[in-house]
């Protein structure tokens, strides 16, 4: 007669460890799945800080760009500093980014990638723009009038030129420090501080109090 496996016969024999790996198989993927979890929670916040400093990072290439569009336009018009505003032969005026236009490669140079609300400034013609100049060099005397020579300026790597605007709050084309102090200028855009242009064109990250100690930063 054909063998008949037993109660002890080796058919019990090979289904014991396979029930025995079955249940490891389900505490491994218990713990698998738990480790996955654990190690989401840790690098979700280090994706999020990578991600949140490339977006630091391309805000700072834009203000390079902005600072080498301000230079050659010095260059052009007898080391003047872009105005903030100029009058426009056909009436009206003229914002700085459509000045600096043919300077520019791009207008995404206009635009921070953290920033949601770039503005317009009203009442001229403007591209919408994160970044604002700094009106006490831009702007000397009033709107639509003159502004500073690069020479006059004397220490060009501890004046701001750029900075970031509160866009969310303001429509503006600039910043002037000594009418507004710092409420129109997106001073934590960036963690706990934002991108700043100098005049002679390099770039910074800094937190809002290091605009003004040890030096002010904002006056030429
Ligand atoms: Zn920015
Ligand atoms: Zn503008």
């Amino acid at each position: 007669m054909a063998a008949v496996p037993s109660a002890d016969g080796p058919g019990m024999r090979a289904r014991r460890p396979k029930a025995l790996m079955r249940g490891f198989a389900l505490i491994e993927m218990i713990v698998v799945v738990t480790i996955i979890l654990i190690l989401a929670a840790m690098l979700l916040p280090v994706l999020e800080a990578a991600l949140g400093s490339g977006e630091r990072v391309s805000c700072l290439s834009n203000l390079h760009h902005l600072g080498m569009a301000a230079t050659l336009y010095a260059d052009d018009y007898d080391d003047r500093i872009v105005p903030a505003m100029l009058p426009c032969p056909a009436g009206g005026a003229i914002c700085w980014d459509v000045t600096l236009q043919p300077y520019l490669r791009n207008r995404q140079i206009l635009l921070c990638p953290t920033d949601e609300t770039p503005r317009q400034a009203p009442g001229c013609i403007c591209e919408p723009h994160s970044y604002g100049i700094n009106l006490a060099l831009a702007q000397v005397g009033g709107y639509m009038s003159s502004s500073l020579c690069v020479s006059q300026i004397e220490r060009p790597a501890q004046t701001v030129l750029w900075c970031e605007l509160n866009g969310a709050r303001y429509a503006t084309h600039g910043v002037d420090y000594d009418a507004d102090g710092l409420e129109k200028v997106a001073i934590s855009r960036h963690g706990t501080g934002a991108n700043y242009g100098f005049v002679d064109g390099h770039t910074r990250w800094l937190q809002p109090e290091r605009t003004l100690d040890p030096r002010n930063l904002w006056r030429p």
